[in-house]
């Protein structure tokens, strides 16, 4: 009987594009503690738009964006892609280009050594950020993703940006917790925004600030508290710990990495097919015994 419910498990699951690559991923989701979810591109849509543009003292809107631009024009980041759809066509791209993981880019505009990213990273470049930090707090309060930009090390404003939480995410949580599995986000973003998110959603468990080398060690602490864990992801950086957990999704409309990495690929890129996923698995599993 095994095999047969297996088979039955994995074509349920297929009817709903939810593809189980091998017999194990049914056995393993069926005892899922808890699942991390990535927040960009998974829990939210992952086509940010830019809402907000506060220049600082001796700047102007126009040319903050227009330096911002000129930098992410390098960049595949959705960030930088918000950045480029708000700005417009880039005339002036920026040379020296270098990307920064996980905290932003940097590059020369017109003979000036332009930085983009989080606070982190402005901290790091010795960037004082104070002229504008009230505001950028209180968007990162209302669950914005705050860029900072800073030319020849000195702060010229910070752009807001939103991205659209996906209409099945809040659903998903609720069902999961009803299903006694606790539920956790995982972000490069920065903790004000992603306990914003967070909040919103019910999530209890946020991990934020982190770096993508260090999502597979985030799994390895849950793991280390003795639970079965589930990993939701999309991106390149998001591989590494959908390998470690014993469970990795994959968003269908990810990268090939992601879903070469994963035990189950979602082809619908919803993040509810996580809850049937558990409850195909777990109607399988009785079957077995
Ligand atoms: P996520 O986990 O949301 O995919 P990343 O690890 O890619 O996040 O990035 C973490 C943070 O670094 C972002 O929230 C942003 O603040 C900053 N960052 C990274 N790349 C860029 C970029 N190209 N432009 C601006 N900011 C960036
Ligand atoms: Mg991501």
């Amino acid at each position: 009987a095994t095999p047969m419910a297996i088979m039955i498990g994995t074509g349920m699951g297929a009817r709903h594009g939810i593809l189980f690559k091998h017999a194990e991923a049914i056995e393993q989701c069926a005892r899922l503690d808890v699942v991390i979810f990535d927040k960009t591109g998974t829990l939210t849509v992952g086509q940010p738009d830019v809402v907000e543009t506060v220049p600082a003292a001796d700047w102007d809107e126009a040319r903050l964006i227009e330096i911002a631009a000129a930098v992410e024009a390098h960049s595949e980041h959705p960030l930088a892609q918000a950045i480029l759809k708000h700005a417009g066509p880039v005339t002036d791209r920026a040379s020296d280009y270098t990307n920064i993981d996980g905290q932003g880019a940097m590059g020369r505009v017109a003979g000036r050594w332009v930085h983009l990213g989080n606070r982190l990273l402005m901290t790091a470049e010795g960037v004082a950020v104070d002229e504008i930090e009230a505001r950028a707090e209180s968007l990162k309060g209302a669950g914005r993703t705050v860029i900072y930009v800073a030319v020849d090390r000195r702060l010229a404003g910070v752009i807001a940006i939103a991205d659209a939480i996906r209409p099945t995410s809040r659903a998903t949580i609720q069902e999961l917790h009803r299903r006694k599995v606790r539920v956790a986000m995982i972000t490069g973003d920065n903790r004000p925004t992603a306990e914003r998110v967070a909040a919103d959603l019910g999530i209890d468990i946020v991990l934020a600030d982190v770096l993508p080398g260090q999502k597979a060690d985030e799994v390895k602490k849950l793991q280390a508290q003795g639970l079965k864990v589930g990993m939701v992801g999309d991106g390149v950086n998001d591989a590494p710990a959908l390998t470690q957990a014993e469970v990795g999704f994959a968003i269908g409309a990810g990268t090939d990495v992601a879903i070469d990495s994963a035990d189950i690929v979602l082809m619908r890129s919803d993040p509810y097919d996580v809850v049937r996923a558990i409850t195909i698995a777990r109607g399988t599993l009785r079957k077995m015994h």
